[in-house]
């Protein structure tokens, strides 16, 4: 059979950020190579699947070589030899190899990089969108990460990302360049304000700012500047990653200690004053009550999205459906560590009304396999970055060029 996996290999290639990261060659006997690479979180909610370092002294403790010999041992042991197309069959044979629940054997960057690897080696010269699709796809709606705080930057800004959501367009390409213009404005109105230092870990600027909601102000500015329509064309969405600020005593944001429904009350007010339709993580990781109270009372009019809070588990998934916690959930595969799993989570979500937002993470590689999830799942939604330096314009231009020849935009509303 031409897809059955002749050879699997990985090795350590970096990432980004200049880390290690797990590289996976999946070959078939007809001799088609299917390569990916991982890409890794640096502000990783506590309940994800394990990313195996090496820890010691060596890479600053970030080294792959356990990920990349349980890659070039157990996995490929297990693969060699079976149907590269039967992707639920090797995601699960991957799993039977680690007795923990979260993957800390074997490693969730050794397994997602051979789970992708078998995809790309199965879909050959073929689209990986198109093979994944039901019948439904569409190219979705990019929230674009210009403005960068919390873990991604050396500022003082707390809330990660301050996005722009170009939703207001007829096609994908109109609205990249929509938001790719805006990226550019706002270089120049931080420039005229004195403000422009480097980039963040996602490729937006990342002023020092005095409080956060001038990091709204500034966004709404290039977005005029640059001759859109705020809330008509294009929006704004956040990732707060507040999981980073929470401490024993509370929510430290603006150089105050507040609770989770003050922090709530905070968004309430943003939310009134500017053209926000997303936020993503708002509450800490396992702060469920709040998330339930802010959810109930703004829910309607804004997307409630769970990062860190869901880490693409369907356990916690069911849990916050359950509970009414948020709207929305960011997917991400190396949080779940397969393929498979990550298929189904998305699924769940749809199954529950609730948006779906395929993501990158900060730590990225030239690998744009997130676009083609996207589009082949009908996600509606991506998140990956700034429109600039390659990690992230790989994902955006992948996308381009599955609009050449299907040029179906999400709606996002
Ligand atoms: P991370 O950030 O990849 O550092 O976790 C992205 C996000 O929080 O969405
Ligand atoms: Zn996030």
């Amino acid at each position: 059979m031409g897809t059955r996996i002749s050879r699997v290999h990985g090795r350590m290639v970096l990432d980004s950020r200049g880390n290690p990261t797990v590289e996976v060659d999946c070959v078939t006997e007809d001799g088609t190579l299917g390569r990916a690479m991982v890409p890794s979180g640096a502000s990783t909610g506590r309940h994800e699947a394990v990313e195996l370092r090496d820890g010691g002294d060596r890479w600053a403790g970030k080294g792959v070589d356990q990920a990349v010999a349980n890659v070039n041992g157990p996995i490929a042991d297990a693969l060699v030899g079976m149907d590269a197309s039967n992707q639920g069959v090797i995601d699960a044979a991957m799993m039977a190899l680690d007795s923990t629940p979260n993957k800390g054997e074997i490693g969730a960057n050794a397994m997602l990089g051979a789970s992708m690897a078998c995809l790309r080696a199965t879909v050959g010269t073929g689209e990986i969108w198109q093979h994944l699709s039901d019948g439904s796809a569409s190219i979705p709606v990019p929230l674009m990460n210009i403005l960068n705080g919390g873990a991604h930057a050396n500022s003082n800004v707390d809330v990660q990302e301050f996005m722009v959501v170009p939703h207001g367009f007829d096609s994908y390409p109109e609205a990249l360049r929509a938001g790719t213009e805006i990226y550019h404005s706002l270089r120049a109105v931080l420039k005229d304000a004195g403000l422009l230092g480097g980039v963040g870990d996602e490729g937006g600027f990342a002023p020092n700012l005095p409080r956060n909601e001038e990091g709204l102000r500034y966004v709404v500015e290039a977005i005029t500047s640059a001759g859109y329509t705020p809330g008509e064309q294009v929006s704004i969405a956040l990732d707060v990653a507040s999981q980073e600020f929470l401490h024993d005593d509370g929510y430290h944001i603006d150089g105050k200690v507040i609770s989770g429904s003050e922090l709530g009350q905070l968004y309430s007010s943003w939310l009134d004053e500017y053209p926000i339709v997303s936020i993503e993580d708002p509450f800490g990781e396992d702060d469920w009550d709040s998330w339930v109270e802010f959810t109930q009372r703004e829910g309607h009019r804004v997307q409630v999205v769970g990062d860190d809070l869901y880490v693409t588990n369907p356990e916690r998934l069911a849990h916050g459906i359950e509970i009414g916690a948020s709207n929305a959930i960011l997917i991400k595969l190396n949080q779940i560590g397969t393929v498979t799993e990550t298929l189904v989570v998305i699924a769940m979500a749809k199954a529950a009304g609730f948006g779906t937002i395929i993501s990158h993470r900060s730590g990225e590689t030239a690998d744009s396999i997130i676009s083609d999830i996207a589009v082949g799942t009908d996600a509606g939604q991506i998140k990956t970055g700034a429109p600039a330096r390659s990690d992230r314009t790989a994902k955006y231009n992948q996308l381009l060029r599955i609009s050449e020849n299907y040029n179906q935009y999400a709606d996002m509303f």
